[in-house]
């Protein structure tokens, strides 16, 4: 039978595992084609996550963006081009969330970082199984740089939880200038005990380098002059590590996450003013368009490319409470809220030889199914814990087995500690969300919301009304069924494997 999102059913393989899509066809041509480039280029293949702050799903030129919103992203789209597209990749609502779900495979309610940690806050990644552990376990370099906030107490820290080395800061952009600025804090700027005050915090005031198993050290403190010069310094550590090892067999993981583009943003001198809009915001798009272009010539300078797959996002979406230093979105809401706005960012994979060029996808794909893919494209499986839940579904063939398949069924929406909702198909069925005047279609309230928990689910239909205006259900209760299923599946999970929560606690 023909596959079909909502009609064809799911493989439990075992009690700790997201039940998935098993395309027999589209498994079997993976394997064929991941042993053929082991045999060929003999070497495991290489991973490289370039991971934007608050980017938003329409910026990139390839989803609408680009020079009609001010900002042409040539490399982003000369990736989209080279490789496969998604246009229903999933992040969580804000950054740590999605970067703990991206790190271990499992959803915020299982990790615990449910929210940011902020201001030197407790909690974080400590006690996770990581991807970079798992790595560095099976033989892979382990390499972190750029923004962390996955927590600042040092178990929680790059280097204590599985990378080899950590170049960039602990925490997140705002935090190390917004009392720096006098346009944002006058009030902490102008006054000597205020700003002692912020001092005194219990977070790192400067950005850091960090070697496996060791303490940080700082590198320089992060004034508003030095913090547009990170996302430069960051592109040639990277740069240096991708030279490095190509000098060497070992397979490596390199998990690149940007300063930008999150607030407030002060570009690089070489940028500032230089995009269309002349906004900081996007002239900070257009140097990071240029770094990615510089990641990949730099693979391509060390004949890398065919031996790395590479893998490019956003945390979140966008910001809209900080506009006009915020991106784009075609869809309703913002970050902090699990409407689509929230949420939907953009996905691009590339993979010369073993992705298609010119691939799109609406299949749905979860930061949490990169640890379980990147496990399998290293022929390592069994290193996948089994004494925890694991949310990511392994998506080996969907990316290189040839049939476009998604292997996901659900995406489960979490809005911090309420489950939220569930897509299956074009259909999000969603039971609690932030906030719901008709007005916020328009973008900002991602945080500011009340939250709303309907008295009846409410149903949209994604591909006929993806700001999510007008609830379907009463015409598509035959719909529930297949809802309920996933909804009742993924909270019973919790029975055996209980919440986790590791901030605010
Ligand atoms: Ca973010």
């Amino acid at each position: 039978m023909t596959f079909d999102p909502v009609a064809t059913p799911t493989v439990r393989i075992a009690e700790h595992l997201e039940p998935a899509f098993q395309h027999k066809h589209q498994i079997e041509a993976a394997k064929a084609r991941l042993a053929d480039h082991l045999k060929r280029r003999k070497k495991k293949p290489n991973i490289l996550v370039f991971l934007m702050d608050d980017v938003g799903w329409g910026d990139f030129g390839c989803y609408g963006g680009g020079i009609a919103v001010g900002a042409p992203t040539p490399n982003f789209d000369k990736i989209a081009r080279n490789g496969l597209q998604l246009t229903s990749c999933y992040s969580e609502p804000s950054c740590s969330p999605s970067r703990a779900t991206l790190l271990t495979g499992r959803v915020p309610n299982r990790h615990g970082l449910h929210r940011p940690p902020m201001y030197g806050e407790a909690g974080g990644l400590q006690g996770e199984v990581t991807l970079p552990e798992l790595l560095s376990a099976a033989g892979y370099a382990t390499q972190a740089v750029g923004k962390w906030h996955v927590g600042e107490n040092e178990a929680s820290q790059p280097q204590n939880i599985g990378f080899d080395d950590f170049y960039g800061f602990l925490s997140v952009s705002d935090m190390y200038t917004e009392w720096r600025d006098p346009h944002f804090f006058p009030e902490i700027v102008y006054s000597e005990a205020r700003t002692e005050w912020v001092k005194n915090m219990p977070f790192n005031k400067c950005f850091v380098h960090a070697k496996k198993g060791g303490k940080a050290t700082n590198v320089e403190e992060v004034t508003i002059p030095v913090l547009s010069e990170l996302d430069e310094k960051w592109c040639v550590y990277s740069q240096e590590f991708i030279r490095q090892k190509a000098k060497g067999d070992q397979p490596w993981l390199l998990y690149h996450c940007t300063r930008g583009a999150h607030f407030d943003n002060y570009p690089h001198e070489k940028y500032l003013g230089k995009s269309p809009a002349k906004h900081p915001y996007k002239d900070t798009m257009l140097e990071l368009d240029a770094i990615m272009g510089r990641l990949l010539e730099t693979l391509r300078e060390t004949n890398q490319l065919e031996d790395t797959l590479i893998f490019v996002s956003s945390d979140n979406g966008p910001h809209m409470e900080t506009w006009p230093d915020s991106a784009f979105t075609p869809f309703r809401c913002a970050k902090g809220s699990t409407w689509e706005g929230g949420v939907r960012v953009p996905g691009l994979f590339m993979w010369p030889g073993m992705i298609e060029p010119d691939r799109q996808s609406d299949g749905l794909f979860n930061f949490n199914d990169i640890l379980p893919t990147a496990l399998a494209l290293a022929g390592e499986t069994e290193r996948l814990p089994s004494d925890r839940f694991i949310d990511g579904v392994d998506q080996t063939s969907f990316l290189i087995g040839g049939d476009n398949l998604t292997n996901r069924k659900f995406h489960y929406y979490w809005l911090v500690t309420d489950f939220s909702g569930v897509r299956c198909g074009e259909f999000k069925m969603i039971l609690t969300a932030t906030s719901d005047d008709a007005n916020d279609a328009a973008g900002p309230g991602g945080f500011t919301g009340a939250l709303m928990r309907f008295p009846y689910a409410r149903l949209y239909n994604l591909y006929l009304d993806p700001k999510e205006q007008h609830n379907y259900l009463t015409r598509k209760l035959a719909y529930v069924d297949v809802f309920q299923h996933g909804i009742r599946g993924h909270l019973m999970s919790f029975m055996k494997y209980p919440a986790k929560k590791v901030l605010g606690v």
